[in-house]
């Protein structure tokens, strides 16, 4: 099957190289890979579930920040108090993001407890005026889990107000280009992908980024996530026509094209 057929076989979705192409109007003004901030509820989801997009962009000339509203610290493991295991959580994702050439910022959020509300949406949109992204990455609302949950509708509101000019913050108005949701063991309810990534040249770079997370290896649960998201990354390239590829979902309302014609 030829690419062709690939793109037939995929509908409406697309197959890129890099985010930063005008296909999906993500490259910024100057035709420089753009800024990309990955916005997750745990640290593991931003580097296991956005990680490998952040690495691309940066690779390619462009810049990344992964925005953590928690530690992730109530994911210990019996025999490592909790506040112990969130500074664990921390340094690995320096450690990670440092790898990969990204900046790493924290809210301080206890972990299972994220609100939604509008002191979080603006403590988030404060942080997307002060990074000024061209593309957010979060997660899909269709989770179980109520941080991921209230991370989507926190991103979703604080995008809106970092673009708000007429809102007073520190900072003047950001607006970001684009919104994507990423592809989440957690998140799978209604999750349909139409944007394919192709990882295959920051593939190892990733895989060693999330490797510093006791986690990734089921050091701390049941959960094999090496195994899951390498293996998806292999299933998602093979629908995609790339070895490796990262499975994206747009937002809804990124989806209307107004061509001039067909
Ligand atoms: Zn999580």
């Amino acid at each position: 099957m030829n690419r062709r057929s690939f793109a037939q076989s995929l509908g409406s979705a697309v197959a890129l190289s890099a985010l930063a192409t005008s296909s999906v109007g993500t490259e910024s003004p100057t035709g420089t890979p753009g800024r990309i901030m990955a916005i997750a509820a745990h640290p593991g989801d931003g580097l296991f579930t956005m990680g490998a997009a952040l690495v691309q962009q940066i690779q390619r000339g462009g810049s990344g920040a992964l925005l953590s509203l928690t530690l992730g610290e109530r994911g210990a493991p019996k025999e490592i108090p909790v506040h112990h295991y969130g500074e664990m959580q921390r340094t690995a994702t320096e450690k990670a993001t440092h790898l990969i050439g990204a900046d790493a910022l924290f809210l301080t959020y206890p972990d299972a407890e994220i609100p939604f509300n509008e002191e979080s949406s603006l403590a988030v949109c404060d942080s997307i005026r002060e990074y000024k992204p061209d593309v957010v990455i979060t997660h899909w609302n269709g989770s179980w889990h109520k941080d991921h949950q209230n991370c989507h509708l926190v991103v979703r509101d604080a995008v809106f107000y970092a673009g708000l000019e007429t809102l007073t913050r520190n900072r003047p108005s950001h607006a970001v280009s684009r919104v994507f949701y990423a592809e989440n063991w957690e998140d799978a309810n209604n999750f349909v992908p139409d944007t394919y990534l192709d990882i295959e040249a920051v593939y190892e770079k990733w895989l060693q980024a999330c490797d510093f997370y006791p986690m990734w290896r089921g050091q701390t649960g049941f959960f094999r996530y090496n195994d899951y998201y390498s293996a998806l990354s292999i299933m998602r390239g093979c629908l995609s026509g790339f070895k490796h590829a990262a499975a994206l979902m747009s937002d809804p309302a990124q989806r209307v094209r107004r061509p001039q014609s067909l």
